[in-house]
């Protein structure tokens, strides 16, 4: 039977912004022993801003026209950053043919023109040679009927509260921090490094993703529980896969919030910091 104390941890935790699907999972957080992080929109804020763009053989203007248009169907954040920058109203009659590759970019035709908008990944899938020189950042690469038309550089933020809430993490026994990312691989190390954590990795599919995480499984000691923390996008299947899945729930999907066993009503990573005292205090008067 569940003590109690359970039922008072559950809804203390709740009052401090972390609902807690059951009291199983409030125990678990107890033990929490690895903590997995997604990059965008969970240690970073998950809003871009365009910082460079770099047409080839059109203008300025027109590269960040046809992105936009291309974006304007998905709400990734990356789109949701080209649509602002653009900043005028898009012409739905210009646009059809639109679909979103995970973990690559989008597609759609524009006035009759096939276009893609994404990263490496996508244009290798789409064999278009494409700018393969020193970028820092992170780069929205375009090609208009199967020909490269350059690329725009964005870049996202840290939040505030990541590296205070990894360092206290380190404090309260959490033995190794990683961090999971689709995000190009200088990016990711750079945000790693600067957030002290342990272990990183890049350029990963939403499917990827979960392949990680059941190696670090085995990286674990018998009782001790692996976390991972997401904002939601494409990442319901690795909420589901780990002992405790923690969902964001400002910028968090509804899938994300579904599969989730842990929700954290701010997108605060210190949330998580709060959530895992809760539950170790929980553990102990219930001793
Ligand atoms: P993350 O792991 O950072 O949450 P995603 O899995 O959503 O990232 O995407 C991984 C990468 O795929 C992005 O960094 C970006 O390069 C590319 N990508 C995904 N969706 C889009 C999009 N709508 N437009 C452009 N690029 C995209
Ligand atoms: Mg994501």
């Amino acid at each position: 039977s569940v003590p109690l104390s359970f039922f008072g941890g559950i809804g203390g935790a709740s009052k401090k912004g972390v609902l807690v699907k059951g009291s199983n999972y409030l125990e678990a957080l107890a033990k929490a022993e690895i903590v997995v992080f997604d990059k965008t929109g969970t240690l970073t804020k998950g809003v871009f801003n365009v910082q460079e763009i770099h047409p080839s053989e059109i203008t300025e203007n027109e590269l960040l026209e046809i992105a936009a248009y291309a974006e304007s169907y998905s709400n990734h954040p990356i789109s949701l950053s080209l649509q602002q920058a653009y900043g005028k109203e898009i012409n739905n009659a210009r646009i059809s043919e639109v679909e979103e590759i995970s973990g690559h970019g989008v597609t759609a035709s524009i006035d009759g023109k096939k276009v893609a908008a994404g990263n490496a990944k996508l244009m290798k899938k789409m064999n278009i040679s494409y700018f393969e020189g020193e970028i820092i950042g992170t780069a929205v690469h375009v090609a208009i009927d199967g020909k490269y038309a350059g690329y725009i550089l964005i870049s996202d933020e840290i939040k505030p509260d990541s590296l205070q809430a990894i360092k206290t993490l380190k404090k309260n026994h959490i033995r190794k921090t990683v961090m999971l990312t689709g995000d190009n691989k200088a990016v990711a190390e750079k945000i790693a490094n600067s957030l002290e954590i342990d272990k990183v990795y890049s350029e990963l599919l939403p499917v990827d993703k979960v392949d990680r995480l059941e190696e670090l499984f085995s990286e674990k000691s018998e009782n001790g529980k692996l976390v991972f923390v997401g904002d939601g996008m494409n990442d319901a299947p690795v909420l589901a896969r780990a002992d405790i899945g923690i969902a964001m729930g400002g910028l968090g999907s509804d899938a994300a919030i579904e599969a989730a066993d842990v929700v954290l009503m701010t997108d605060e990573p210190s949330k998580l910091v709060t959530a895992i005292k809760i539950s170790k205090k929980t553990l102990r008067i219930a001793q």
